[in-house]
């Protein structure tokens, strides 16, 4: 795409946003239907697109891309309206009679930077907030999964305006160049290295932004677990997408007394999901490129590998890896994995597990397997995470009511449901007076003045 391209859409999305045709709620929620109606239309080509993309089965595309996203818009479609309307908050007697409201405004054209780990959703989720907000919105996928990036624009184009949303493709320059314009508002989702580029960015212009970013979130499982069950979900949180989730489950830290009971149930449930030569189940996807293939397969320390360790270079396939005794100076605990492989650390007491997770602070997410009530809220109080799961791995994302997002290296604010609503508007605190004045608060100050100033105070 010509740079001068971006330009014009830019300028006009700039004055589309002007006509104020996006605030209108009915807008909204007719835009939010058409969303519905294009997602529909297309489900066929988006399985097809990801599947071409890196080998992702079509049930798993329905479950975290297609079903995900249209239950999302089910969600906050009823509920616009009511989230668009100012709300009313008490008011104190400092100013009788008036009243005060928190009006939502849209930021106006906002950025909407996306990863290719979960091609569609990732680009579609902050659309749906930035449809529901009242803005206009330049969407630019990842390069990385060219066949859903075609899918997306050709979707969009048949069934909105560029004026009102654009998607732009192209490699890193174009997402640099994006970066130069002064957008309204920019919700980023990627690694927390480009995070850093994109806030550096944004900070020029003192541009509100949102960064979803990753890193590596570790799994504790205490002694007290259900073995069978905990190891059934790690497996499965792990191995979705081909271990590239930015909530998997990077690394595991069993307790010392469980730790080989735990792997054996793994390398079960292993076979259960994808069969002996898991390379070859049609569930199993495959790594997005060669780059991410020699990376991830450059972590795997033969010598400690209790499970697994082949890879295909042709179908860019790793077999689903445990590596045993593992330390935190092993090179796998050096950066989110961001592929199948599960790395084994142990512990004996609560104070060693902080530990091990302190050296990766602030992951995006935590998950916890105990029968301890104890231990689990230590866990939560003690460590600083973005949110997580007891007894279970990623089903927290999926709750469209709490807000999902990271905190320090693993993000910067939340979305889905109301929190999307939330992070594409600012709330604009609005005090209404009444005919009541107080004289005191005017100069020249009286001493009497400043006296009832200071009983106002105490009495408020
Ligand atoms: P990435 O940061 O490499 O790329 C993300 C986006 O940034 C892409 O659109 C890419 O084109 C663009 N980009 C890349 N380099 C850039 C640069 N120098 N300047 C400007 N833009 C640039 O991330 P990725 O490899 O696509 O995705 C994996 C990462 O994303 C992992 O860290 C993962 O944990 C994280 N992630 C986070 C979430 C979340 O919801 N928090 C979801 C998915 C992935």
């Amino acid at each position: 795409m010509y740079l001068q391209e971006i330009d014009e859409i830019f300028n006009k999305q700039k004055e589309y946003y002007s006509t104020q045709i996006t605030k209108d709620v009915n807008f909204r929620i007719n835009q939010l239907d058409k969303l519905k109606s294009a997602i529909q239309e297309y489900e066929e080509k988006i399985v097809e697109a990801i599947k071409k993309d890196f080998d992702k089965c079509e049930f798993e595309v329905f479950e975290t891309e297609v079903g995900i996203t249209l239950s999302e818009i089910k969600h906050v479609r009823n509920k616009i309206k009511k989230w668009s309307e100012p709300q009313k908050v008490k008011t104190p007697l400092t100013n009788p009679g008036a009243k005060t409201y928190i009006y939502k405004q849209p930021y106006g054209v906002c950025l909407i930077m996306s990863p290719w780990n979960y091609p569609f959703y990732l680009c579609i989720s902050p659309l749906i907030g930035a449809i529901i907000g009242g803005n206009c919105a330049v969407v630019k996928p990842s390069e990385l999964s060219p066949n859903t990036s075609k899918i997306i624009k050709e979707m969009i184009e048949k069934y909105f305006n560029k004026e009102y949303i654009a998607v732009i493709e192209g490699e890193v320059e174009v997402n640099k160049y994006l970066l130069t314009k002064k957008f309204d508002y920019i919700f980023f989702t990627g690694s927390p290295a480009v995070g850093k580029v994109v806030m550096e960015a944004a900070a020029k212009e003192l541009i509100p932004c949102t960064l979803e970013l990753g890193g590596k979130s570790p799994c504790i499982v205490d002694e007290s677990c259900d073995i069978d069950m905990s190891a059934k979900k790690i497996v499965w949180g792990k191995l979705l997408n081909g271990g590239q989730t930015c909530i998997a489950p990077d690394y595991v830290i069993a307790h010392h007394n469980i730790k080989e009971d735990l792997i054996e149930a793994m390398k079960k449930y292993i076979k259960l999901f994808y069969g002996e030569e898991p390379m070859k189940s049609k569930d199993y996807t495959s790594i997005i490129n060669e780059r991410h293939f020699n990376r991830i397969t450059g972590l795997i320390d033969e010598n400690k590998v209790v499970y697994g360790g082949k890879n295909n270079k042709e179908s860019l396939k790793i077999e689903p890896t445990i590596i045993d005794k593992v330390t935190i100076n092993d090179k796998v605990m050096n950066d989110e994995i961001f592929g199948p492989l599960i790395p084994i650390l142990e512990f004996e007491n609560i104070d060693e597990v902080v530990e091990i997770v302190e050296v990766n602070k602030n992951p995006l997410a935590l998950y916890v397997f105990t029968k301890d009530k104890n231990f689990e809220e230590t866990i939560i109080s003690r460590i600083s995470f973005g949110g997580g799961c007891v007894n279970d791995t990623i089903m927290h994302i999926s709750n469209h009511n709490a807000p999902f997002g990271g905190i320090g290296n693993s993000g910067i604010g939340s979305y889905h449901g109301k929190r999307s609503y939330d992070a594409f508007t600012h709330e604009k605190t609005i005090l209404k007076s009444s005919s009541i004045d107080i004289p005191f608060k005017y100069p020249p100050y009286s001493k009497k003045a400043l006296q009832l100033l200071k009983k106002a105070f105490e009495i408020l």
